[in-house]
């Protein structure tokens, strides 16, 4: 059935959490009503409330609601949703489940099945990078079984090197070998875990680049051809190989290499025939030469910065592209303004090796103000489950510039207020205010070769500053005689503690 020039007046979101919200917002702004699908354990989620008609999938563990294809296509029958928008993770990316909601006769806000398919394998979508003339990281093009083989192949590339899955994803299935004595057995454990993970056990070598940037350019294509880039995002503050704070644009990105980064990422995507929202990912090393990775055929999470420098709503346009509508802009009308970073909030603690840390949210309060957005789904009181991925939120600033985004989002950092659990906001604001990152020159070892747990540690919270401050105050003021000013001795608020610390601390 064409999916092609048809209204969309009723959209099922098969996500949950912030993601899930978001997308409903713009629909909602369209005039397009809401469908949430929730697991037993979401009864009270924000998306469930947010949504017009929400529907139980199943039991908590995602494997028996939001990943059951059934289930979902039979809330579209219950509630006569005419679309299905899959958000990221979960089933974003299984062409199974794309192809299922077209063969009801719904439409898939995303790619083509045949799309999602073809990039769904790295190896695949190398081969088709490569024959556009992109630039791909020295390695091999096909699976590899053979252990002897694959020493050979990595002797030639030269130690040391990546091992990796074909169905890779999330940073699963990805082994560092440094030297050909460790290279039999890390081959081993890749293939098992690519088994395990993804069901398929291909694997393949790259040469390991040593200090690379994560950079990633956000296409947007529409049913007829045109295909445009919406510029980059700088992703290269990373933990077990997956992301925390994102920019765009890129601080080591100038016009030239945009340009050369923008049009080799549409020709991969005209390669596969791409329409809707995908992006392509590219490691950069140090002389700046860019390398294709793999292209994400779903929105992505940090897709926020890019919305912020474009102005563009990206939810918008992949609804409109899904109901046949045409590009609305050319690539010359597409331009960048100002500066955007996003961190991302998880549940998970930075002084244990980021291991979550899911529970109780017992108090929640969001940052406000000029340039701040926050992309979330949770209210004091709730509970972070333990069956799902743990991001709470993700914090994004816009200002005028780079270094005017950076004082913004510690700012926002600071006014986020937390507790019952450990966020990894502390780390973010270590990770902004390093000269690595200030001057640009991180890369995707920032975490490895610059935190430990100790670097939070000394960082006084605010509640010590506060006490600290009113003791020492009070020291100053008792020198002086006049301890009054310090309301019986309670900080009047922590503006004036510091005030009255710096003031002590000159005095001292
Ligand atoms: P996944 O699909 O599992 O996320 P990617 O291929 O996108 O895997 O890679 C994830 C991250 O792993 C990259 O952002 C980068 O940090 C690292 N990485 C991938 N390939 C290489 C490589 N050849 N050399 C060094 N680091 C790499």
């Amino acid at each position: 059935m064409s999916t092609s020039n048809r209204k969309i007046r009723k959209i099922l979101v098969a996500n949950r959490g912030e993601i899930a919200l978001r997308i409903m917002r713009s629909a909602k702004e369209m005039g397009i009503r809401t469908v949430a699908i929730y697991s037993e354990a979401d009864r009270e989620a924000l998306h469930v409330r947010y949504a017009d008609e929400a529907v139980c999938v199943g039991p908590a563990p995602s494997s028996e609601s939001y990943l059951r294809i059934d289930r979902i296509l039979e809330a579209c029958r219950q509630t006569g949703a005419d679309a299905v928008h899959p958000g990221y993770g979960f089933l974003s990316e299984n062409a199974h489940f794309a192809r299922a909601v077209e063969e009801a006769g719904l439409i898939f806000i995303g790619p083509s099945p045949q799309s999602i398919e073809l990039m769904g394998s790295k190896l695949a979508a190398k081969e088709a990078a490569k024959k556009q003339g992109v630039p791909l990281v020295p390695g091999t093009a096909e699976a590899l079984t053979d252990v002897e083989e694959g020493k050979r192949i990595a002797r030639e590339i030269g130690y040391p090197v990546l091992i990796k899955a074909s169905a890779g994803g999330g940073g699963k299935g990805m082994r560092v070998v440094e030297k050909e004595e460790d290279f039999a057995e890390q081959m081993e454990r890749a293939i098992s875990e690519a088994i395990s993970a993804f069901g398929d056990g291909a694997v393949f070598i790259e040469k390991y680049i040593a200090s690379p940037k994560h950079i990633e350019i956000q296409v947007l294509g529409d049913r007829y051809g045109k295909v445009v880039y919406l510029f980059e995002r700088e992703c290269s503050i990373q933990r077990r190989h997956q992301k925390v704070i994102e920019e765009a644009p890129s601080a080591v990105v100038d016009e030239n290499m945009r340009r050369a980064m923008g049009e080799a990422a549409v020709r991969v995507a005209k390669a596969c025939g791409y329409y809707n929202a995908g992006t392509v990912e590219f490691i950069v090393d140090e002389q700046r030469n860019f390398y294709f990775l793999e292209m994400n055929t779903r929105l992505q999470v940090e897709h926020p910065v890019t919305e912020m420098i474009t102005g563009i709503d990206l939810v918008k346009e992949q609804i409109r592209i899904a109901e046949g509508q045409p590009l609305r802009f050319s690539q010359e009308e597409l331009k960048i303004n100002g500066h955007a970073i996003e961190v991302r909030v998880y549940a998970e603690d930075p002084r244990n090796n980021f291991l979550p840390n899911v529970g109780k949210l017992l108090s929640y309060e969001r940052p406000q103000g000029p340039g701040v957005r926050v992309d979330d789904a949770f209210e004091a009181g709730m509970q972070v489950p333990i069956y799902y991925d743990p991001m709470i939120a993700k914090l994004i600033v816009h200002a005028p510039s780079r270094q005017e985004a950076i004082d913004r989002m510690l700012r926002a950092i600071g006014e986020y207020k937390i507790t019952g659990i450990a966020t990894t906001l502390d780390f973010c604001a270590f990770a902004l205010q390093h000269p690595a990152f200030t001057d640009g020159s991180f890369d995707t070892n920032f975490v490895k070769q610059y935190f430990t747990p100790e670097v939070l540690n000394s960082a006084l919270t605010e509640e010590e500053l506060q006490t600290a401050a009113a003791f020492v105050a009070h020291l100053w003021n008792e020198q002086k005689g006049q301890s009054q000013v310090l309301n019986n001795g309670a900080p009047a608020n922590s503006q004036s503690c510091k005030r009255s610390w710096k003031i002590a601390r000159r005095n001292i």
